[in-house]
């Protein structure tokens, strides 16, 4: 009976002990999974975070790019209304904006009732022009300030090189006159020839099948013969008559106080001065030719416009009938 009642309290206390051990398991692997439930949200909350991270750093990036591209694409150009074209082409492709005008003029700015105005201070309080912006969301403004900016760099570039072109009387790769201040001096002669009944010949001249020398040798040598032909001009001339530089290879002369007749000496003797001459570029010996238009004040024209125009379609005679040679307007 004894050995009965020891075997059942064994029983009972280990029973008793197995069910306390299995439990305390279980609570042990419950706390484990809530552990690992907590660590897993958390996990997942700092791939949120750091997904939000990267759509801020994408977006970020991707607003340095469009300012690297905008600026890198108006700082291209030289020329004002090219400078805003580009801006305006690049700005509609980083924001949503309705339309955007570049306006040089306060007078203009009544025609864009409803735009946003914004005046563009280039030095201390002076306006050099205005941007007029249509239809810009509000999230937008921030990021069409910072374009604003590098569209005004631009912009600053290009007006001063306006200024320099200007103030400058020499063309760079010639050294003859440039095209504005040999139409002033042009102009400026005309009248003193009115005023004292003198006569004038303008002269245009232009290099013969050029476009074969740049093709054929490269634009190098192209300018060299150029800088050649001018020099070469220059020489033949008088003190008192002027060379410019009309267009791409097109030189113009006013021979001063020259009539019909002598013009003829003076433009045959530039041709011959030119087709004899051989011109030593580089490795290269190259002739070249020209053909010349010539007019004259007063039997052509009495305004510098009726001139350049007679000149030129003597210039197109020349070329028409074989080049190489001088040929006199008709009227
Ligand atoms: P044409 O006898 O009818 O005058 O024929 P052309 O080949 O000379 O034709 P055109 O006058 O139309 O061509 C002028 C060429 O001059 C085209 C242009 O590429 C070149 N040119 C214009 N300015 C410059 C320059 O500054 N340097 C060089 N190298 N080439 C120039
Ligand atoms: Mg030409
Ligand atoms: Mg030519």
């Amino acid at each position: 009976m004894l050995n009965i009642i020891y075997l059942t309290a064994i029983s009972v206390f280990w029973f008793l002990f197995l069910r306390e051990t299995y439990s305390c398991r279980v609570r042990r692997q419950e706390a484990d999974c809530l552990g690992l439930e907590k660590e897993l949200n958390r996990l997942r909350d700092f791939k949120q975070g750091l997904s939000t991270e990267q759509e801020i750093l994408d977006k970020k990036f991707e607003d340095i790019l469009a300012l690297y591209e905008l600026t890198k694409d108006v700082c291209l150009s030289l020329d004002e209304e090219k400078v805003f074209s580009i801006f305006n082409k690049n700005l509609k492709r980083y924001i949503s904006i309705g339309d955007c005008r570049y306006i040089k003029s306060s007078a203009d700015l009544i025609k864009y009732e409803g735009y946003l105005i914004l005046p563009l201070k280039l030095e201390g309080d002076k306006i050099a022009g205005y941007l007029a912006v249509d239809r810009i969301i509000e999230e937008d403004k921030v990021k069409f300030g910072i374009l604003v900016q590098q569209f005004m760099i631009a912009l600053r570039r290009a007006l001063l090189y306006q200024k320099v072109q200007g103030l400058t009387i020499t063309d760079m790769l010639t050294g003859i006159y440039c095209r504005r201040y040999f139409l002033e001096r042009f102009n400026e002669e005309l009248k003193r020839s009115k005023k004292n009944k003198l006569a004038l010949t303008f002269l245009m001249i232009d290099i013969d099948n050029f476009k074969h020398f740049n093709d054929r040798y490269g634009h190098l040598v192209g300018d060299a013969i150029l800088r050649q032909v001018s020099r070469t001009v220059r020489e033949a001339v008088r003190q008192i008559d002027f060379i410019g530089r009309y267009g791409g290879e097109e030189i113009s002369v006013v021979l001063a106080e020259t009539g019909k007749e002598q013009a003829n000496f003076a433009a045959e003797r530039i041709r011959q001065a030119i087709a004899g001459q051989v011109i030593k570029v580089y490795d290269e010996q190259l002739k070249v030719t020209v053909s010349i238009g010539v007019s004259t004040f007063p039997d052509n024209s009495s305004n510098m416009k009726g001139l350049i125009e007679m000149a030129d379609q003597a210039l197109y005679l020349a070329k028409e009938t074989g080049k190489n040679k001088v040929c006199f307007s008709p009227a």
